[in-house]
C-alpha cells in the first residue's frame, strides 16, 4: 500500500515586549541566568498575576496579520503539570477560548529553478493562543540546570490544521510565517535564541483516503533545517512500521541533532491529563472591536502582496522581487530610495545585486558591517547613483566603481565623482578625434563591422575608453563610430 503524509505544526513565538506576560519583570535574551525573575515569575505564595495588555494587543496583531478572527473574549486557564521548568506547577495558557481563531498563511512552493516563481497555496490555521513561556532546562552530563529568565515571557502558539503533506511545504510555511511575523514587528524569530520554536505532528494515511492516521509529535526542532530533517525521518520511520504490518504509537518524540534521528520521549498526554481549569486570579479579557480595527490599520502590507505589487505596478522581475520582498529591511530600504529618486528598476537592481554582493564580500572579509541596517550606505546613496547615471553624469560602467567606493567609504556618489574626476565626457570633439584614431588603427575591425559583424565595433571602442579612462559617453561613442565608418 502507498501512504501519504499529513503534517500539522505548532509554532511558538516569543512576543517582543519589554516585560513579561503577567509581571513587570523584564526580559532580554542572553542575560545572566536567573536574574530576570521576581516573586510572580517564581510563583511564590501570595503573588498575583497582572496582565500585560501590550502582549495581548501584539498577539491580536499577529492574528490579524495571519488572517484570523479575533475573539470577542478570551480567557486564561491553568495547564497543570509537575516539571522543573514550571515554578508554579502550572502554565497560564488559553485552552477553550483562544485570542485568535482560524486564519491562513499564503506560501510559495519552490519553483522549477531559483529564478522561476513557484506555485502558491494557503495553509489553514486552527488558532493562536497566548501563554507564558516556561523556564529553560539545560541537561548536562550529570545535572540539569534551570534558568527562569525565560519563564513568563509572552508566548503565542500558532496551531495549523493538519494541512501540509511533506517537508517542503512545512519549510515553505515556516519561512512565510517568519516573514509575516517579522513584518508585523511581533518578533525577530531568531530560532537560535529560542524566539521561534516548532513542534511537528506527522501521520500517514493510505493515498486517497480522508481520515487521519495516528500521529506522533516531534519536539526540540530549533531550526528550519531540523524541522525538515525530522519530518523526513518520521515519514520514513512510520512508512517502514506500516509496511511491516505494525501500528503507529501516538507519542511525543525528541529530535536529536547529533544523530539526525528521533527517539520516544513519552507517550502522548491527553488534554484531561492537564486538568485545565480557568485561572481564578485573572479576569477574562474583552476585546474592543474599535481597538482591533486600529491595530489592523497599523499593520504593513504582507510580503507576498508586496511582491505581487512590485511585479505588477513596478514591473520588477521575480528574480529581484524574490530577493527584496521576503526581507523587510531590504524592501524598506528600496522604498526609501524610491522616495529620493523614482527609478524602481535601477534601484532594485543595485540593492538586490550590488549591495548584497558587497555585504557578502564584507562578511567574508570579517568586516563588522554585513547587514543593511549597519552598513554605510543609505537609500539616498543608491538613489543618487541611479540619478547621476540616468542624467548622463557618469556611465553605468563607472557607476560600478562608484558603488564599491561609496559602499566602503559612505561618501555620496556625486561627491566621489567630483573628487575623483569621474564625470562622463560628453565632449563630442574629443571623442570624435579619438574615434578617428581608433578607426585608422584597426582596419580589420572596420571591415569586419562593414561585413555585418556588429561586435567588431567593440574593438574600436576599447582604445577610446582607455584614452578617456572609461569616461566617454557610451551612447555618443557608439553613434560617432557608426557615423564615421558609414561616411568613410
Ligand atoms: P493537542 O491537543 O495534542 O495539542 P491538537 O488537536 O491541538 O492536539 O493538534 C495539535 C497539532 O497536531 C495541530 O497542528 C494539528 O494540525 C496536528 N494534528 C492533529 N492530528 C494530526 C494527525 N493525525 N496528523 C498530523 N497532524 C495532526
Ligand atoms: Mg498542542
Amino acid at each position: 500500500m502507498s501512504y501519504e503524509a499529513v503534517i500539522g505544526l505548532e509554532v511558538h513565538v516569543q512576543i517582543k515586549t519589554r516585560t513579561k506576560m503577567f509581571t513587570a519583570a523584564p526580559y532580554v535574551y542572553g542575560a545572566e541566568p536567573n536574574t530576570l525573575t521576581d516573586p510572580v515569575v517564581l510563583g511564590l505564595p501570595g503573588t498575583l498575576p497582572v496582565l500585560n495588555h501590550l502582549a495581548i494587543e501584539k498577539c491580536a496583531q499577529l492574528g490579524l496579520m495571519l488572517q484570523c478572527a479575533i475573539a470577542e473574549q478570551c480567557k486564561w486557564d491553568r495547564k497543570n503539570y509537575f516539571y522543573p521548568d514550571s515554578p508554579k506547577n502550572y502554565q497560564l495558557t488559553q485552552n477553550d477560548q483562544p485570542l485568535c481563531i482560524g486564519g491562513k498563511v499564503e506560501i510559495e512552493l519552490p519553483g522549477p529553478s531559483r529564478n522561476i516563481e513557484g506555485e502558491h497555496r494557503w495553509v489553514q490555521l486552527n488558532r493562536i493562543h497566548l501563554e507564558e513561556d516556561p523556564g529553560k532546562l539545560t541537561h548536562e552530563a550529570f545535572d540539569t540546570v534551570i534558568d527562569f529568565n525565560r519563564a513568563g515571557v509572552p508566548l503565542a502558539e500558532i496551531v495549523t490544521e493538519p494541512d501540509m503533506q511533506n517537508s517542503t511545504e512545512a519549510v515553505a510555511f515556516l519561512n512565510a510565517l517568519r516573514n509575516l511575523i517579522i513584518y508585523a514587528g511581533i518578533s525577530d524569530c531568531d530560532m537560535e535564541k529560542g524566539q521561534m520554536r516548532c513542534d511537528a505532528n506527522v501521520s500517514l494515511r493510505p493515498v486517497g483516503t480522508n481520515s487521519l492516521g495516528t500521529r506522533t509529535e516531534m519536539k526540540n526542532l530549533n531550526s528550519i533545517s531540523n524541522v525538515k530533517a525530522a519530518i523526513e525521518y518520521e515519514i520514513a520511520r512510520q512508512t517502514q512500521i506500516l509496511d511491516e504490518g505494525g501500528v503507529i504509537v501516538q507519542e511525543t518524540r525528541r529530535w536529536d541533532v547529533d544523530s539526525s534521528s528521533s527517539s520516544s520521549l513519552r507517550s502522548k498526554e491527553e488534554a484531561h491529563d492537564y486538568r485545565y481549569f480557568p485561572d481564578p486570579d485573572l479576569m477574562p479579557v474583552q476585546m474592543d472591536p474599535k481597538r482591533i480595527e486600529q491595530l489592523d490599520a497599523q499593520l504593513p502590507e504582507r510580503p507576498l502582496d508586496k511582491q505581487r505589487r512590485y511585479q505588477g505596478d513596478l514591473d520588477l522581475p521575480y528574480t529581484i522581487t524574490s530577493v527584496l520582498c521576503p526581507n523587510l529591511q531590504l524592501s524598506e530600504f528600496f522604498e526609501a530610495a524610491l522616495e529620493v529618486y523614482a527609478a524602481p528598476k535601477a534601484i532594485a537592481n543595485y540593492i538586490a545585486n550590488d549591495l548584497l554582493r558587497e555585504l557578502a564580500d564584507a562578511s567574508a572579509r570579517g568586516a563588522s558591517s554585513h547587514c543593511v541596517s549597519d552598513c554605510k550606505l543609505t537609500p539616498a546613496h543608491i538613489a543618487t547613483l541611479a540619478k547621476i547615471i540616468d542624467t548622463g553624469v557618469i556611465s553605468k560602467q563607472i557607476g560600478k566603481e562608484v558603488f564599491t567606493e561609496m559602499f566602503n567609504t559612505g561618501i555620496m556618489p556625486d561627491v566621489i565623482v567630483k573628487t575623483k574626476g569621474l564625470k562622463q565626457s560628453n565632449d563630442s570633439e574629443e571623442i570624435e578625434s579619438l574615434c578617428r584614431e581608433a578607426i585608422a588603427g584597426n582596419e580589420k575591425a572596420v571591415s569586419e563591422y562593414r561585413a555585418g559583424n556588429l561586435k567588431a565595433l567593440n574593438a574600436l571602442k576599447g582604445p577610446v575608453m582607455k584614452a578617456t579612462k572609461g569616461k566617454a559617453n557610451p551612447a555618443m561613442l557608439d553613434d560617432l563610430l557608426k557615423q564615421l565608418i558609414d561616411k568613410a
